[in-house]
């Protein structure tokens, strides 16, 4: 008899250990919220042409890399239509205070031979900085998936110190120690709390190349969903569960909105732990878990600028845009300021599968807390009032205004423009108060913030960006390690390095 496996959630969190499992023979079924399934890789179509909502920015997806062995391993790679960015610059970094671009090029020696070349002051702190960045990225085994026991103790002093503690040990320059956290919106950074290991993993994720969806991230979703149907399972869009119900530490049943009963052997939760609690009775978890998920903070969430441009009117561009309006800014992300927001977003024209030298579509994100939109936290999409739509009209409008900046002309460029908010965020992912990356995680107390993929039900595991490490490395990562739960420690590693 195959093992049933009931996974609540299906965005990538839930689609990768699904299919993981569904490669090993287990009888899956995913129950998503949304009538399109995905989450973070769910995209939407407006006039002929495709949005993603969440991942847009790729890394270890290149032949070597850690999600290209784990896509591999399950047959989708070849289905995947992938493009890299231009390896002389796969980021740009525009500060308009001094009008200077940095252009960061592709490969550790690459990127350490630019930033030595624009900062030629510090060619020694920069070398030792990129040791440090790699070797903390060494450290991590899972992260190029060897075996390891461990992910986060018996580690270097320097892992545990914050991001910018890191850069600040090793180069003095203002300007330089600004660059270097530029990536900060990646991993959802704050001064003095975020660990310098995260920093590292996800600089050298994008250090080693970066590349983007030809046509959207949805068809990674579908393609995982692909390997879960094709043993038997099923992914069900449409399915918002509403009950988990637990008997003597066990999950007896799950209940979703139409009063459908699901009965597994195992059941593993994708969707926010804080989201679980509230689908759970109260005696299912101890109160000081309960108390503990829900204080712990999570991260910034973040305003998105949609746009679709006029034919043949704004040039294609293979890599991301970062924008700062000044040097000192770049950790400040989080703090809103009416009267000079935004100080920086990141922008991207996203490629379709016959992309051509001119932009369909750009994407421009920009970080946002979530008191920014507490006022209509109680409203729901498309009842959020006038009021509420005139605010979000005035951020396009500042938003665009800095665009205009950048690239004088943009507006003339602009056949249609909205926006989502951080209520969009939480309302379409299920994540508390819409951050981008959940549970931030806090060098000065990392314990705190670190969950294990097991729980005191005996049956329920978690998985998910909340777990661990986000996004597109970190997801997969994770599946591994809730996947290797119930089918024994090593054992999709050991398999994925066999190939
Ligand atoms: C705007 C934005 C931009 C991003 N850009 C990038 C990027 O460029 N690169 C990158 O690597 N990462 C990026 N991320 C992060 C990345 O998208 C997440 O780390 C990833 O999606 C997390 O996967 P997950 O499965 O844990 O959670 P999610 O993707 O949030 O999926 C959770 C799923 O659970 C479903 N759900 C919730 N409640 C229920 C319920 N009661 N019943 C059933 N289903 C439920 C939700 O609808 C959702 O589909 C971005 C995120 C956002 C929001």
């Amino acid at each position: 008899m195959k093992e049933k496996i009931l996974i609540i959630g299906g965005g990538p969190g839930g689609l990768f250990t699904g299919a993981l499992l569904a490669h090993e023979g287990c009888e899956v079924t995913v129950l998503e919220k949304n009538p399109v399934i995905g989450g973070g890789l769910q995209t939407f179509t407006r006039r002929g042409e495709v949005f993603e909502t969440g991942m847009h920015i790729l890394g270890g997806l290149r032949p070597g890399g850690s999600v290209y062995k784990i896509c591999d391993y399950l047959g989708i790679m070849e289905s995947l239509s992938l493009r890299n960015t231009d390896d002389d610059c796969f980021d740009s970094i525009t500060y308009l205070s001094d009008r200077t671009t940095y252009r960061m090029p592709t490969g550790r020696e690459a990127f350490t031979a630019y930033l030595t070349a624009t900062f030629p002051h510090e060619r020694a702190g920069i070398a030792t900085y990129m040791d440090a960045l790699y070797s903390l990225a060494d450290e991590v085994d899972f992260f190029y998936l060897r075996r390891g026991k461990d992910y986060l103790f018996a580690h270097s002093d320097r892992f545990l110190w914050s991001a910018d503690r890191l850069i600040a040990h090793y180069v003095t320059d203002h300007r330089l120690r600004d660059l270097l956290a530029y990536m900060n919106p990646m991993y959802g950074g704050v001064y003095g709390q975020t660990p310098a290991y995260i920093h590292a993993l996800i600089n050298v994720l994008y250090i080693e190349g970066a590349c983007r969806f030809n046509g959207g991230s949805q068809q990674l979703a579908d393609a995982l969903a692909s390997v879960i149907t094709r043993a038997g399972g099923a992914v069900l869009g449409g399915k918002p569960v509403t009950r988990v119900e637990v008997e003597n530490r066990a999950v007896s049943r799950v209940l979703t909105a139409d009063g459908t009963a699901y009965r597994a052997d195992r059941y593993i939760s994708a969707v926010h732990p804080c989201i679980l609690l509230n689908l759970t009775d109260g005696d299912a978890f101890t109160k000081a878990y309960r108390n503990r998920l829900n204080a712990l903070p999570n991260a910034y969430s973040a305003f998105t600028v949609y746009i679709r441009f006029k034919p043949d009117t704004f040039p294609y561009i293979n890599h991301t845009c970062y924008y700062q309006q000044e040097y000192g800014q770049v950790w400040g992300h989080a703090e809103y300021d009416a009267a000079d927001w935004p100080r920086g977003f990141m922008y991207m024209t996203s490629p379709r599968r016959d992309q051509g030298n001119y932009a369909h579509t750009m994407i421009i994100n920009c970080i946002m807390p979530f008191d920014c939109v507490r006022q209509w936290e109680h409203t729901t999409v498309g009842h959020r009032g006038g009021e509420y739509r005139a605010w979000k009209e005035a951020h396009i409008r500042k938003i665009l205004d800095r665009m205009e900046r950048l690239h004088p002309g943009f507006g003339r460029c602009i056949a249609e423009r909205f926006a989502s908010t951080p209520l969009t965020i939480r309302d379409y992912y299920g994540t508390k108060e819409g951050s981008l990356y959940g549970f931030s995680r806090d060098c000065r107390d990392i314990v705190r913030s670190q969950l294990s993929v097991a729980t005191k039900v005996s049956n329920l595991l978690l998985t998910g960006q909340n777990i661990n490490l986000h996004g597109i490395c970190g997801v997969p990562l994770t599946a591994i390690n809730t996947a290797e739960a119930l089918l024994g420690e090593n054992a999709l590693i050991d398999k994925m390095n066999k190939q």
